[in-house]
């Protein structure tokens, strides 16, 4: 296809590739694990074996590589296998900055595994430049990392702030950009190295595929290392999984635009609510990253927000309790609303406060959603 069409159009219909043999517009899925050798023992399609690279995996990561405008997109076997493996190109010694408000499983990898392999990992705000500033160490910070929106307070940090951060003290700049998608935010256009994604969240969009991606802005030797990684490691995401991702991207744009337009609404519609005491979205202006937001994100501010409730942690535990359309479950992203109480799923160490409930926001009737949250939240405060 001609590289004019927008990347809606491009991400319709994944690439707009033809299968040649049979002239379908639904690409096959190719399950090989081996491949025969030409005669003179070379392998001229590129396929040798299923851990190194598969065709629909490669497929899916083309439509990914074109709605991050990166130069190469690399799938994964779940989200925490894809950030992982950008920690484990560095070498030992390495110094590494990463937020205090994070992804929890992310956090608690960096504060256990990553130590024992030698690396040096410091918690900043990273919505503060000026802290991330003093927290890199020139010469010796190699990654900084960082997540915008950021869970579960949905934080914001400036990207293009935190590259020029990042790249005058000679490190990287890796993003999880898995609450802001592509369709919101391009981190590579506004100075990121790495973009990362929990595929298996709004990218997929319906809750049946684990999946991550990692995208470059450019094929350097780092990631020549992320590469063999993932090959070496055994970390690529089966086809299966791809092809339904494929699927799922094909209505990421409608399905983001659908979801933020919702939690735009609902996080306005619950900032009056008598028995919610805050409500963390960066849509509503009084929130702390609201500028950044603004000026980083397009088309929205993606589908997560939190919510305090009034009468605390047990009246957030009873909301949930209570709710019926909202599904009380873990994950986010997926077409259905989803709930959950943040503080007993990420322990002791979390920044997450015990009044916190987060809301993933779906793709139905925004109105029904508001309804439901009302009564819950009334019926736990009576
Ligand atoms: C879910 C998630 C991850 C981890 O992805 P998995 O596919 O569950 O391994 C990482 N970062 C963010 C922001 C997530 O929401």
């Amino acid at each position: 296809m001609p590289p004019s069409w927008s990347k809606r159009s491009l991400a319709a219909q994944a690439m707009g590739k033809i299968e040649p043999v049979t002239k379908a517009i639904v690409p096959p899925i190719h399950l090989a694990t081996t491949f025969i050798r030409d005669e003179d023992n070379a392998y001229r399609s590129g396929f040798s074996y299923g851990r190194p690279d598969n065709a629909t995996v490669r497929e899916a990561e083309a439509v990914l590589a074109m709605l991050e405008d990166g130069a190469q997109a690399l799938l994964f076997a779940s989200g925490m296998a894809a950030a992982t493996t950008v920690f484990q190109a560095l070498a030992p010694g390495d110094h590494v900055v990463a937020p205090r408000v994070m992804y929890w499983g992310l956090r608690s990898w960096l504060a256990s595994e990553a130590t024992r392999w030698g690396l040096k990992v410091d918690f900043v705000e990273t919505d503060d430049l000026a802290a991330l500033e003093a927290a890199v160490r020139p010469g010796a910070t190699r990654l900084v990392w960082i997540e915008t929106p950021a869970n579960p307070l949905w934080t914001i940090t400036d990207i293009a702030g935190a590259a020029e951060v990042a790249h005058r003290a000679g490190a990287r700049l890796a993003v999880d950009s898995t609450a802001a998608s592509p369709v919101h935010t391009r981190p590579l256009a506004l100075g990121a190295d790495i973009v990362m994604h929990a595929a298996t969240k709004v990218l997929n969009g319906h809750s049946d595929v684990l999946a991550g991606a990692l995208v470059a802005a450019r094929e350097d030797a780092f990631w020549a290392r992320v590469v063999n990684i993932r090959q070496s490691q055994g970390a690529i995401l089966g086809p299966f999984e791809a092809y339904l991702l494929m699927r799922g991207m094909r209505t990421l744009h409608l399905r983001a635009a659908a979801q933020a337009a919702s939690a735009q609404a609902l996080a306005e519609w619950l900032s009056a609510h008598p028995n919610v005491a805050r409500v963390l979205y960066p849509g509503l202006p009084q929130h702390p990253g609201h500028d950044v937001a603004a000026r980083q994100m397009e088309g929205g501010f993606g589908f997560m927000l939190s919510i305090q409730v009034t009468g605390g942690e047990r009246a957030a535990i009873a909301t949930a309790a209570r709710v019926s359309l909202w599904k009380r479950a873990t994950s986010l992203g997926g077409v259905e609303s989803l709930i959950e109480h943040r503080a007993s799923v990420e322990g002791p160490s979390t920044p997450c406060p015990p009044d916190l409930l987060r809301l993933s926001t779906g793709i139905e009737d925004a109105e029904d959603l508001f309804r439901d949250l009302d009564e819950a939240l009334r019926g736990a405060h009576a």
